[in-house]
C-alpha cells in the first residue's frame, strides 16, 4: 500500500479530507447496515434536531502505525461505550457496540494510505460522530439519527518536546451537578468556547474548571483531565459525577499502579490544596497529547508554580508519558485487549 504524499512531520491538527467514511441511518426505529461512502458532505433538513436542540455526541481516537508496522487503535471498545453512554443520556439510539468497534476499523483500512508512518509523530485521529437528523420543532428527540465515522491524518501534538503550559482557574463554570459533563456531547463544548477564547486572549492555555455548587473542587479542562503527583509521589486523581471519563486518564491509572508500582489515588481535590502548594507536578491528559504538563497555574492573582517547573515535563509525569507511549506504539508489552490490530 502507498501513503499518501504528504509532509507527515508537519501536519497540525485540522480537518483533512480522507478518502472513505462510514454512515450508518437510524431510520424507523432499526439501524442500517452501513457502508464506506467517498461524499464528505451531508444534506439534511434546515430542521434537522441537531440544529435546534444540539442532539449530537461524538469521540476521538486514534490509528497509528507500530513499531513493527502494524496500524492499530487504542481501547475503541471503551470509545464504543462512552459513545452508547452519552447517547442515552441524550436520548439517542445507541450505536451498537461490537458494530462501533468493526467500523472504526473498516475505516481505518479504508483510509490505510493515510495512516503516518511510524516515527513521524503523526497519526490519524479517527472522529465517530451520531447526531439527530429528521426534523423536530417542538422540543423532543428526533426519530432519525446519522452515525458517521471520518478520519484525519494529524501532526504530533508537541513540536519540540512537551513544554509545560500555563492554565488559569476559570470563573465559567462547565459542568453543572447532575447535567451532562460526563458524556462526550457538542453540548460541553459550545459553552466552553467563550471561556477558552478569552483565556487565549489573556495568554493562559487553558481553563481549570471547579465544580460549579461550592467552586471549591478541582474538576477538568474544557477537553482534558487532570492529574496530580503529590509530595510523596502518589497519583492524585480528582473525582466528581461531572467529570468526562478520560479513556487516557484510566489507562495513566492503570499504568501508575501495574507498571510503574505507583500509588494511585482517586479522591476530591480542592483549589486550596492546589493553592497550598501540597502537589509537585500537574498534568492534562486525553488523545490528543496523552499528557501536557503544567508548569503553572493562575488562581485570581495568585501563582502556582509546580516544582517541575517551566521548562520540562516533570519525572512522573514523564514516566508515565513514556511508559503509556510506549504501550501504543508495541514498544511495551500492553496489558490484553489495549490494542486492536487493524491490519
Ligand atoms: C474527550 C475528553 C477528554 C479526554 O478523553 P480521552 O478519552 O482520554 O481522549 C477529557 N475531557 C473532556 C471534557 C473530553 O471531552
Amino acid at each position: 500500500m502507498e501513503k499518501k504524499n504528504l509532509d507527515w512531520g508537519n501536519l497540525g491538527f485540522s480537518y483533512h479530507v480522507t478518502d472513505k467514511r462510514y454512515v450508518s441511518m437510524f431510520q424507523n426505529g432499526a439501524w442500517d447496515d452501513g457502508a464506506l461512502i467517498s461524499d464528505d458532505k451531508i444534506v439534511m433538513s434546515e430542521d434537522a434536531g441537531v440544529l435546534h436542540y444540539s442532539q449530537s455526541v461524538f469521540e476521538g481516537l486514534k490509528a497509528y502505525e507500530t513499531e513493527d508496522g502494524h496500524i492499530v487503535c487504542f481501547r475503541p471498545d471503551l470509545n464504543a461505550s462512552r459513545m452508547a453512554d452519552s447517547a442515552r443520556r441524550l436520548e439517542m439510539p445507541a450505536f451498537p457496540e461490537d458494530r462501533f468497534v468493526k467500523a472504526v476499523i473498516e475505516t481505518v483500512k479504508a483510509n490505510a494510505a493515510w495512516v503516518p508512518p511510524y516515527g513521524s509523530g503523526a497519526t490519524l485521529y479517527v472522529r465517530p460522530l451520531m447526531f439527530g437528523i429528521s426534523p423536530v420543532i417542538g422540543v423532543a428527540p428526533a426519530e432519525d439519527y446519522m452515525f458517521r465515522i471520518f478520519t484525519t491524518p494529524v501532526g504530533p501534538y508537541f513540536k519540540g518536546g512537551q513544554k509545560p503550559i500555563v492554565v488559569r482557574i476559570s470563573d465559567f463554570d462547565r459542568a453543572a451537578p447532575r447535567g451532562t459533563g460526563h458524556i462526550k456531547a457538542g453540548l460541553n463544548y459550545a459553552m466552553s468556547l467563550h471561556a477558552i477564547v478569552d483565556a487565549h486572549k489573556k495568554g493562559f492555555a487553558e481553563n481549570i474548571y471547579l465544580d460549579p455548587a461550592t467552586r471549591t473542587k478541582i474538576e477538568e479542562t474544557g477537553g482534558a483531565n487532570i492529574l496530580f503527583v503529590d509530595r510523596d509521589g502518589k497519583l492524585v486523581i480528582p473525582t466528581s459525577d461531572s467529570i468526562l471519563p478520560s479513556i487516557t486518564r484510566r489507562s495513566l491509572h492503570y499504568v501508575a499502579e501495574h507498571y510503574l508500582g505507583m500509588t494511585v489515588v482517586e479522591r476530591e481535590v480542592t483549589l486550596q490544596e492546589v493553592d497550598d502548594g501540597n502537589f509537585v507536578e500537574c498534568g492534562l491528559c486525553g488523545t490528543a497529547a496523552v499528557i501536557s504538563p503544567i508548569g503553572k497555574i493562575y488562581d485570581h492573582g495568585k501563582e502556582i508554580l509546580l516544582e517541575s517547573g517551566m521548562e520540562d515535563i516533570g519525572p512522573v509525569m514523564k514516566k508515565l508519558y513514556d511508559t503509556l507511549t510506549g504501550i501504543q506504539m508495541g514498544r511495551i508489552e500492553a496489558p490484553e485487549g489495549w490494542i486492536q490490530k487493524i491490519m
